[in-house]
């Protein structure tokens, strides 16, 4: 199994957003990232596709203000960086149908990975509930209401292989989809998404100050659960928006 951390440019927003602080002008960048998992008899698997590149016009003005996109990369271009095109990807692993990683979705139209996309089935019935009822905020329906999509769901924990596990979490969304990835060189690496979405939000146990969550409940839950997981895989965690993190990881290029 081959694993990168492809870069898909940032939001700049107030960290009080991303994790709890007193100074609510203090500013934060929150990286967008997917990874590109290359696996002999899964073919090419592509978690997340980050933001849209109509962003623009097709995001809402409260969301655009909330968390400003500072800099777009598209999917195309970064599949493009690593010799592959959309139509090589096989399989698309939603973490969440957040703008931010539901947005480039759509340049997979057309081929066969539209075909093929997975997502928990607590967060498919949310994002569509909340579309269609007009609350206006992280779901934008444009962004995975598309032609031809056909989404497969999971609960719980499922093994596409033995060295790749989806696990959802009720943090952050109703069904964020983590993973937990066996690798070579590095070992066991456990993927949070957004349920955790830096370091310094982990090691100091430290929740989101915004209205992301409903509670500070699902948040600590989620939070002892992955650290049961730390240990019980001995794994190294990747966060679902910690800058350092996604630079340090996306400079190394392939885990194998
Ligand atoms: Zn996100």
């Amino acid at each position: 199994m081959k694993i990168s951390v492809l870069y898909l440019g940032r939001l700049e927003c107030r960290k009080y957003h991303l994790i709890e602080c007193e100074d609510h002008n203090e500013m934060i960048k929150s990286p967008i990232m997917s990874i590109l998992i290359e696996r002999p008899t899964l073919g090419n698997v592509l978690y997340d596709t980050g933001n849209s590149p109509y962003y623009s016009t097709e995001y809402p003005p409260s969301t655009l203000e909330t968390y400003p996109v500072a800099e777009f990369i598209s999917i195309e271009e970064a599949l493009k960086a690593k010799g592959l095109t959309p139509a090589d990807i096989d399989l698309i692993l939603m973490s969440h149908l957040h703008f931010d990683h539901a947005g480039g979705l759509k340049y997979f139209t057309g081929t066969k990975a539209i075909k093929n996309v997975l997502v928990a089935e607590a967060e498919l019935k949310n994002a569509f509930y909340q579309a269609m009822t007009g609350q206006v905020g992280a779901y934008v329906k444009s962004l995975f209401d598309l032609e031809g999509i056909r989404f497969q769901t999971i609960n719980g924990e499922t093994d596409l292989a033995d060295d790749l596990r989806l696990f959802v979490q009720n943090a952050h969304a109703p069904g964020v989809m983590g993973m937990a990835l066996k690798t070579r060189s590095k070992g066991n690496v456990i993927v949070t998404s957004d349920a955790i979405y830096t370091r310094e939000s982990y090691q100091k146990e430290l929740p989101p100050g915004g209205p992301i969550n409903k509670t500070k409940k699902e948040f600590y839950d989620n939070l002892n659960r992955i650290k049961a997981m730390e240990k019980e895989y001995s794994a190294e965690l990747l966060f679902g928006h910690d800058y350092d993190q996604v630079m340090e990881w996306n400079k190394n290029g392939v885990i194998e």
